[in-house]
């Protein structure tokens, strides 16, 4: 029989004792470090062009900044209304083919409300319904079609109040609606980018740090062994994001901290669509609340420079959770009290710090200046090279694929490697109909007799984790059942409980919750 999905996107444990042995042996064409969202599409725009390719993690697949963002798939209006006008383009052209093409299961069109309440002058109003009919011609200027993407519009109060019925109807003037790109979890994109990868025969190695980096190749430990040897390749991408200037001095970075509140399902019941709350005293700053797919909302997100060195995950001090929780109860009918805040998460956005262009800097690259706030600084991403090794940092989750066609442009020029062109544009990643031989899979999943939950996480594969949830019914948490957790382990390169539990599902946002699924998660490696 034939498997319901292309075996070769399969990520396990056997697969990487086994392409770890390969890794040590041959020369490849490129070596990726680092499996974020960046890692990963650099690893699938290399292979995808012919080039042999081994990319790795010191950790896990979407170990870093990748799962701690807000998930938005933006269409670049912020950027315009900075001036930026080729980022704003290039974001809306991304998203556009994240929606369209290569991720339909994982990112949808999402409606966003920003209420007209007293704190928003009518002159904020006209302004930011202008800005979001700018947005709406990036939309089509990047040509996603408007049933992908609908446009702005002005609500009543009361049909404002049906997106968002625990509004305080006291001077709601109504709101205004507008539409962008939204990921139903990030960690899930950044393992089908991965797994995609795979599929065109990349060697994905988590698990794996690199203590050194030239242009030639990484000194690399394997953190499962503790064991040291050489991968050697004819060029290297650093993609390690905010830890990029540990493994190439030429980068500076200044990191910043994006916190977001996770609140308990029910905290804000009804909430129909992602909600702007004007930062109070600021003219031109918004917080988000966001509703998610399980029950829980979040609310962020704060900007904060960060000093000293880059831990492996960050912490929340308690006064970013007092400032978010300060800004949503000022625009909310009923206050969110303090217990509602079930979890919390930062993470610490890549952002260049250098003064002036770095030597080799690339065609896209955006350098910030030193000394402003960081919320002022650039969000380009920059492309640095020399002696064959190319850094790659800054950017964002929705320009990935841009970013890693930068990024392997420039290792091919630097190792004047034979590659054909990028084609990551048109591969759809893994779950996305027409990926592999999961197309099979697909149509039964577009049949509707599979739970609406698995076709929005896995898409075209929801058959196939159906399969494995009908022989493992019993559930870890928020709907979760362990036989999704088996499919992690089988297919998603899942390792230990804590990529079950804090990146192949999110159930370990919340503290409690995942004490609670641990045993489960433990059963299922077992
Ligand atoms: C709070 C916040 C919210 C955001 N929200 C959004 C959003 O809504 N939409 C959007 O488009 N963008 C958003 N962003 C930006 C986006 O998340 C980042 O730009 C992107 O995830 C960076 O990905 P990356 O792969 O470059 O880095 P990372 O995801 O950090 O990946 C780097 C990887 O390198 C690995 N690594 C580090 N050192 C080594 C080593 N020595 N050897 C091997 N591996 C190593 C790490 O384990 C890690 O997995 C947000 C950012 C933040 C901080």
């Amino acid at each position: 029989m034939d498997s319901p999905i292309d075996p070769a996107s399969s990520l396990n444990a056997a697969r990487r004792a086994r392409e770890l042995r390969h890794a040590a042996e041959e020369r490849l064409d490129v070596l990726v470090v680092g499996l974020g969202v960046t890692g990963a599409g650099a690893a699938l725009d290399a292979a995808s062009r012919g080039l042999s390719v081994a990319a790795i993690d010191a950790h896990d697949l979407a170990f870093g900044t990748s799962r701690w963002s807000s998930k938005l798939v933006h269409g670049g209006l912020r950027y315009l209304a900075r001036g930026q006008v080729g980022v704003a383009h290039e974001s809306a052209v991304e998203r556009g083919i994240l929606l369209r093409r290569t991720a339909p299961h994982l990112v949808k069109a999402h409606p966003y409300l920003l209420p007209l309440t007293p704190g928003v002058s009518r002159a904020q109003e006209a302004l930011v319904l202008a800005g979001y009919r700018v947005g709406d011609g990036l939309r089509a200027a990047a040509r996603t079609p408007r049933h992908l993407l609908p446009g702005p519009s002005r609500l009543d109060a009361a049909r404002a109040r049906r997106l968002a019925p625990f509004l305080e109807p006291d001077g709601l003037r109504g709101g205004l609606l507008s539409w962008d790109g939204r990921l139903v979890d990030d960690a899930r994109l950044v393992v089908a980018v991965a797994r995609t990868a795979a599929a065109h025969g990349a060697r994905v190695l988590t698990r794996c740090r690199a203590l050194e980096l030239t242009g030639h190749g990484a000194r690399v430990r394997d953190e499962l062994t503790g064991e040291e040897f050489e991968i050697r390749a004819r060029a290297v991408v650093n993609a390690t994001g905010v830890w990029a200037g540990g493994l190439d001095p030429r980068v500076r970075l200044r990191p910043s901290r994006g916190t977001h509140l996770v609140l308990r399902p029910g905290t804000v019941p009804g909430l129909a669509a992602g909600l702007h709350l004007p930062v109070p005293g600021e003219r031109n700053r918004f917080a988000l609340l966001l509703p998610q797919a399980d029950g829980r909302a979040y609310v962020g997100l704060t900007d904060e420079p960060v000093d000293g060195p880059v831990p492996d995950v960050p912490d929340v001090p308690e006064e970013d959770v007092r400032a978010l929780l300060d800004v949503l109860n000022a625009a909310l009918g009923t206050p969110v009290r303090r217990e509602a805040v079930a979890g919390a998460y930062a993470g610490l956005r890549p952002l260049l710090a250098a003064s002036g262009r770095p030597r080799g800097t690339g065609s896209t690259a955006g350098v910030a200046s030193t000394g402003g706030r960081t919320s002022d600084l650039s969000r380009r991403h920059a492309v640095l090279f020399g002696d064959g090794l190319v850094t790659v940092v800054g950017g964002k989750l929705t320009t990935y694929r841009r970013m890693a066609q930068d990024a392997v442009d420039r290792a091919v020029a630097e190792a004047r490697l034979t590659a054909g062109p990028c084609r990551t544009a048109r591969i759809p990643l893994a779950g996305a109909p027409g990926a592999g031989r999961a197309r099979r899979a697909g149509r039964r999943a577009e049949g509707g007799d599979l739970p609406a939950r698995l076709v929005e996480r896995y898409g075209s594969e929801a058959a196939a984790v159906h399969d494995l949830v009908r022989a493992h019914p019993e559930e870890v948490g928020l709907g979760i059942t362990k036989g999704e957790l088996l499919w992690s382990v089988l297919h998603e390169g899942a390792l230990d409980e804590s990529d079950l539990l804090d990146r192949r599902t999110r159930i370990g946002l919340v503290p409690e919750d995942r004490e609670a699924a641990l045993p489960a998660a433990r059963d299922t490696l077992g």
